[in-house]
């Protein structure tokens, strides 16, 4: 299959919107960069707050075929198809090697291996069709002396059997699941996922079932929806989520503007405002008395593509995000102010349609 004429397969069909599903092939298909089989598409070292405590992170996004939803259009938000190697799969030598250059990545730059290997593939890791089982395996023996390992799916590739590579291991296992919101109309109309929070339930009890826990990731202002209509989802998609059994944390994150994605379409007719970081601090701020981790890492912050306020105060706030992460402690966000803070109260009493926003 051409990846310039994206087209659904059987699994897709009869999923999501139709009419989001030809926008979004339609702009996936002006893209002509193709990538290195044997290169990951990024890798580095962080920090990370887990159920034990914070850990030193090693952090991959491995180039797998790409998500087999985006190739059916896919998420309105997201344009990680864009990185995704050209015909659509990549061999298990191929991936192995993407694992070897990451570990050397990890040798150069830190004295010893991270406690937490976190895996991402712009897709899902426990969907055969991106990562075979022989590679899942061999991954789940590769990192079996770590401590933690988070492996990215939606909730339909959840298996305990799958699973079962990593926690025979003696791994603390976690599937991060792309929830993007607990409102199903919300997700549906849009995100354009094709799951309900129903499914994300299920997902969770299936990895309880196999002693994994769940990191739900959530996405603050899809397009379609105005600043204080984002957060009030937010807010409220938080506690949803940390009420499920297994859900242990909640990664709540501003969307960016992507390229190739129908949120840049609308962000350069003046139809889309990234959310403002001082809504993600509401956010973060309104719902520590929940029973999960809560954290946030807003992607190309102060820019006009991320989450900003006036230009002036970025940097503090997305500092004050950070050490939140870290702490769980709200009182960080009373060390930042700003004047900005007048103009986003106004926006959140007075913008009430998503083609106004109110501030760039
Ligand atoms: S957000 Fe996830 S499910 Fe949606 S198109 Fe991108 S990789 Fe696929
Ligand atoms: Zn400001």
């Amino acid at each position: 299959m051409s990846t310039e004429e994206p087209s659904p397969e059987v699994y897709e069909s009869g999923r999501g919107m139709d009419a989001h599903n030809a926008a979004m092939r339609e702009i996936r298909s002006r893209r002509d960069e193709t990538y290195d089989p044997r290169e990951p598409t990024r890798v580095w070292l962080d920090e990370d707050n887990t159920p034990d405590g914070t850990r030193r992170s090693l952090t991959i996004i491995l180039n797998t075929g790409g998500c087999r939803w985006a190739r059916a259009g896919g998420c309105t938000m997201c344009g990680y198809v864009a990185e995704s190697v050209e015909g659509g799969s990549v061999s298990h030598e191929d991936l192995m090697t993407q694992v070897e250059k990451c570990l050397d990545h990890e040798a150069d730059d830190a004295d010893d291996p991270a406690p937490l290997v976190k895996i991402y593939t712009s897709g899902s890791f426990l969907d055969e069709r991106e990562v075979p089982a022989e590679t899942r395996a061999a991954i789940g023996e590769t990192f079996g002396d770590r401590e933690r390992i988070v492996v990215e799916s939606l909730p339909d590739f959840v298996d305990a059997d799958k699973l079962a590579d990593f926690t025979g291991q003696g791994l603390a296992t976690d599937v991060a699941v792309g929830l993007e919101t607990a409102t199903d109309r919300v997700r549906h109309d849009c995100v354009n996922k094709y799951f309900d929070f129903a499914d994300f339930e299920a997902a969770c009890a299936e990895a309880r079932a196999a002693d994994a826990g769940v990191k739900a990731y959530l996405l603050m202002k899809p397009p379609f929806l105005s600043e204080p209509e984002a957060v009030a989802d937010m807010k409220s998609s938080v506690r949803r989520c940390a009420a499920v059994e297994g859900c242990h944390t909640v990664s709540m994150n501003p969307c960016n503007v992507q390229r190739y994605t129908m949120v840049e379409d609308l962000f350069h007719d003046g139809g889309y405002r990234a959310p403002w970081l001082w809504s993600v601090a509401d956010v973060l701020e309104s719902t520590t008395d929940t029973d999960a981790i809560v954290v946030s890492d807003p992607v190309g912050h102060g820019s006009d593509r991320g989450a900003h306020n006036c230009g002036d105060c970025d940097d503090d706030v997305q500092t004050a995000i950070k050490d939140f992460d870290l702490r769980q402690d709200p009182s960080v966000f009373e060390q930042v102010s700003c004047d900005c803070e007048l103009t986003w109260e106004a926006v959140m009493e007075r913008e009430t349609s998503y083609g106004m926003p109110l501030a760039r």
